[in-house]
């Protein structure tokens, strides 16, 4: 017997028949004694479907009404899934994020949970009954309703599980669990069976799509046990939890790869204190997040800063650090959108030194020119030619063992 958070992604929940199959899953739970706790996304590509009728009839997308727009998504998908469960014979109630309890700050389309209060979930749960919560939505200090975000519904069942002290965070998916790289370049690429938080939260800041980035930190903060598993096959899938201290970490345990971003570089910027601070505070100020800085060493007091930044935030980037280009003295400012991010992962990096070698002449063997590289303490990540991201990305889960169990 234990307390779950089930979530299901908009895949799992795409039609009807999917729907009455998360149905028995969730009713099967409950009969072999689990409390569970649902938290759904909206059905299919609802939400891009909802964004894209916004588009059709305002161009200023006007946050309150925008956030009352998409979660209605999940709305119609919770009042389903409660249909369907109640259809395989057990009873349950479904739950706006305000309902819910979800408390957030003011910021639509992006809220911030501030708090949550889960008593009403808790008595359904002690009443017997299934709560399905709306995923990605809340409240707000103002008392309008709330969107979280794309992605969202995953930070919603890490917050609740962590609100009502469950034993794991389900996240079921149209994929088995985490792979060591994405499946569709390395076909030999290998579901992992468990996988740090810490190493779980590099590879979605480093293009791994899911779960989201938002949750993983959620859950690593609180320590609430992740299990992202397939709402297809319904087998075992991959594990996230804290590093078992005297376990021996794999030296690199994923490969991943990422083409959103987009490199700037500001040339010829005079040499002297308080350049880089000038550009990255009005970076800031625009909410841009920037990575992967790299300053030249300087030549006759000159020198280059380049860094990389999301695509869809680099023409708001250029056009302001074009304007800065004159006060700083600088040479002028360009941008290259094909680029892309290679990065090897593994706790074990911590203590075994060469990782960084051995990615470097992995590339060097392919003849790919390393652009730039930032690295963490459980992370080597390059900077490469987009056209040529696959091939390294292939090369290095060969070259690091990763297919071998
Ligand atoms: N339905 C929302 C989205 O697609 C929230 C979520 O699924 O997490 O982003
Ligand atoms: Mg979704």
């Amino acid at each position: 017997m234990a307390l779950l958070v089930q979530k299901f992604g908009g895949t799992a929940v795409g039609d009807p028949d999917r729907i009455r199959a998360v149905a028995d899953h969730v009713a099967r739970g409950v009969r072999s004694g689990d409390g569970v706790v649902v938290v759904v996304s909206a059905m299919g590509r609802e939400t891009d479907d909802l964004l894209r009728l916004a588009d059709g009839v305002s161009s200023a997308r006007p946050g309150r009404e925008m956030d009352m727009l998409i979660t209605a998504g999940e709305r119609k998908a919770m009042a389903l899934l409660c249909m369907a469960i109640h259809e395989a014979g057990v009873p349950a109630d479904s739950f706006t994020g305000s309902q819910a309890g979800f408390l957030t700050d003011t910021n639509h389309m992006n809220a911030r949970i501030l708090e949550v209060r889960p008593d009403r979930i808790r008595a359904a749960l002690d009443e017997g009954r299934v709560p399905v919560v709306g995923g990605s939505q809340g409240v707000s200090t103002d008392n309008d309703v709330t969107f979280l975000g794309r992605g969202g519904s995953d930070t919603t069942a890490v917050a609740l599980a962590h609100a009502i002290g469950a034993d794991a965070c389900e996240l079921y998916t149209d994929v088995t669990g985490v792979f060591t790289a994405d499946p569709r370049i390395v076909p030999a690429a290998r579901r992992l069976s468990r996988i740090s938080f810490d190493e779980l939260l590099e590879m979605t800041a480093t293009g791994c799509p899911k779960p989201s980035m938002r949750s993983v930190e959620y859950a690593r903060a609180h320590r609430v046990r992740l299990h992202v598993r397939s709402a297809f096959t319904w087998q075992e899938g991959t594990w996230v939890e804290e590093e078992v201290p005297d376990m021996e970490q794999a030296i690199v345990s994923a490969v991943t790869h990422d083409l959103s971003e987009a490199k700037m570089t500001i040339a010829g910027v005079p040499d002297r204190p308080g350049v880089a601070a000038r550009v990255f505070r009005a970076l800031a100020d625009l909410e841009v997040s920037v990575d992967m800085i790299v300053q030249n060493t300087s030549d006759h007091g000159v020198t280059d800063i380049s860094f990389t930044v999301p695509h869809d935030e680099l023409d708001r980037c250029l056009a302001l650090v074009g304007e800065l280009v004159a006060e700083l003295g600088a040479a002028g400012v360009s941008s290259d959108t094909g680029i892309a991010r290679v990065s090897v992962i593994g706790a074990g990096m911590r203590t075994n030194p060469g990782v960084a070698a051995s990615m470097f002449e992995t590339l060097s063997d392919l003849g790919i020119n390393i652009q730039m590289i930032s690295t963490s303490a459980i992370r080597v990540s390059c900077m490469v030619d987009a056209d040529r991201v696959e091939e390294a990305v292939q090369a290095l889960h060969g070259a690091f063992g990763l297919a071998e169990v």
